[in-house]
């Protein structure tokens, strides 16, 4: 199976990668965690270049497609053919999401690149970890990661939020939408009833 994690920034899904990833484990899963950009040697690469460079933004878009060829050439697929779970911290939403409503790439060109890149290839789950931006900003506070949050405008983080939920109402059977500003047991009761689905 295939599960993706997504979210804005301070929305929680390290976290919850984390049991995620031990309660499959203990359920006698064989389990691969991985994540975008990155996930192979020439992503995290280009994870470094995405990260630390300006670019053109559709040379950025570009380049989280081509690094996402070669995860899933080297990486998801061959997990999954060997029967393991697949769990990606962040995937293709994480596209529309950030490239698409926060840098304003058309979604029609992203759509393109998608079908390009992933065959028909699509997760079996993406949980899409939700919080308003002032929730997210607490959190970021707290783990003295705010530069981040304030360097990249509130307005932008707003967008992105904005366009992950739109993508969720598009597909709704696959992308589910977990209200992050709840406790933890309580996401967590969510989450396995949700892998229990699968
Ligand atoms: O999830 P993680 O914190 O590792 O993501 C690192 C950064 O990469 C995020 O803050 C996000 O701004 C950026 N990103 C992006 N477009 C994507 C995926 C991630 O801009 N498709």
């Amino acid at each position: 199976k295939f599960i993706t994690l997504e979210g804005i920034d301070g929305a929680g899904k390290s976290t919850h990668l984390e049991w995620l990833r031990e309660t499959l484990v203990q359920r006698g899963h064989g389990v691969v965690v991985t994540r975008e950009p990155g996930g192979t040697p020439l992503g995290e690469t280009l994870r470094g270049l995405l990260l630390n460079h300006h670019m053109h933004l559709e040379t950025e878009a570009l380049l989280m497609f081509a690094s996402r060829r070669e995860h899933l050439a080297e990486v998801i697929v061959p997990a999954l053919q060997q029967g393991k779970w697949v769990i990606s911290d962040r995937f293709t939403d994480a596209s529309f999401a950030y490239q698409g409503g926060g840098r304003g790439i058309d979604e029609g060109r992203l759509r393109i690149l998608e079908d390009w890149v992933q065959q028909g290839l699509q997760p079996d789950l993406t949980l899409l970890f939700d919080v308003p931006l002032e929730v997210a900003r607490q959190r970021l506070s707290a783990n003295a990661s705010l530069d981040r949050f304030e360097q990249e405008q509130q307005d932008f983080f707003q967008r992105v939020r904005d366009a992950y939920l739109r993508r969720a109402a598009q597909f709704p059977s696959r992308i589910r939408v977990i209200d992050s500003a709840r406790s933890l047991p309580a996401i967590r009761a969510e989450l396995d009833t949700l892998i229990a689905g699968l």
